[in-house]
């Protein structure tokens, strides 16, 4: 999920889906183009899309990363993106594609769930709000738009069983939106703060045995009932590495860690 600004927003493709707006769409197996749309992708995976395909697949953080992603620092971004890495065949086909389709279909990512729409996040200018804009996007070769269901936004998240996804995927645009501006103070984003941001947003297992078997616990008071989530939870976890990044990076205090 891209942050967009104002200026930008209404130049950009597809149609504005607003929340009672319905589009047409119907994606199943009778369709020519079924699963044409799993290869050749720039799938940009989320925090909380890695924590559900490392538990599908039973692997650690650590080697979902080594293994599935590429990391990518795109001009003018001062976070790096986290593109799933396709397979090395002519049709750069989606690891995760077999004959009988999507082999991780429960765990699958946002923005699979969301396919053929597209989100963005308006952060207003204040930076206190955001807003989720949608947009109606199918490529040419997809069958689905021409058939008759009518959805709306609402009623699409629900068929894909995904506001638990857009609401994680939220969280994260909002923290991402504050790397808009440089905060590596010269170190660059594969510094020691670039490297700790990485680990406690996308790395889970690595954050864990950070938090409890590195000094942290010496340097810094977290409440009872936050660690015992954390230790056995990876969703709360990924929230605390939220609120940890913006006091490590920005000093903003939230009310579950402060200094000893
Ligand atoms: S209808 Fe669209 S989403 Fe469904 S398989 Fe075809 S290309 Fe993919
Ligand atoms: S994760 Fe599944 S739905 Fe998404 S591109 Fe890969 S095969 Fe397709």
């Amino acid at each position: 999920m891209k942050s967009i600004d104002l200026k930008e927003l209404n130049h950009l493709p597809g149609r504005k889906l607003g929340e009672n707006d319905t589009f047409s769409f119907h994606c199943h197996p009778g369709l020519a183009c079924f699963n044409q749309c799993c290869r050749n992708l720039n799938l940009f995976l989320y925090p909380y899309d890695v924590i559900c395909l490392k538990k599908n697949l039973g692997i650690p953080s650590d080697a979902f990363l080594d293994d599935y992603v590429d990391v990518v620092l795109r001009p003018g971004n001062f976070f790096p993106a986290v593109l799933l890495q396709m397979a090395d065949n002519d049709e750069r086909t989606c690891p995760f594609l077999s004959d009988s389709g999507c082999s991780v279909y429960p765990d699958r990512p946002d923005t699979c769930r969301t396919f053929p729409v597209e989100q963005g996040l308006l952060v207003h200018q204040d930076k206190k709000k955001s807003e989720l804009i949608q947009f109606y996007r199918p490529p040419d070769f997809c069958l689905g738009q021409y058939e008759n269901e009518r959805m709306t936004t609402k009623t699409w998240a629900d068929d894909q069983d995904a506001a638990t996804y857009h609401k994680m995927t939220i969280m994260w645009a909002e923290l991402k939106a504050m790397f808009q501006k440089d905060p590596w103070e010269g170190e660059g984003p594969d510094g020691p703060r670039g490297k700790m941001a990485f680990m406690a947003t996308y790395n889970m297992d690595r954050f864990r045995d950070f938090i409890f078997n590195s000094s942290f616990l010496k340097r810094y008071k977290v409440k009872s009932s936050i660690l015992k989530s954390i230790r056995a939870n990876d969703i709360q976890l990924m929230k605390f590495g939220f609120s940890w990044v913006k006091f490590y990076l920005w000093g903003i205090q939230g009310k579950n860690l402060r200094l000893r």
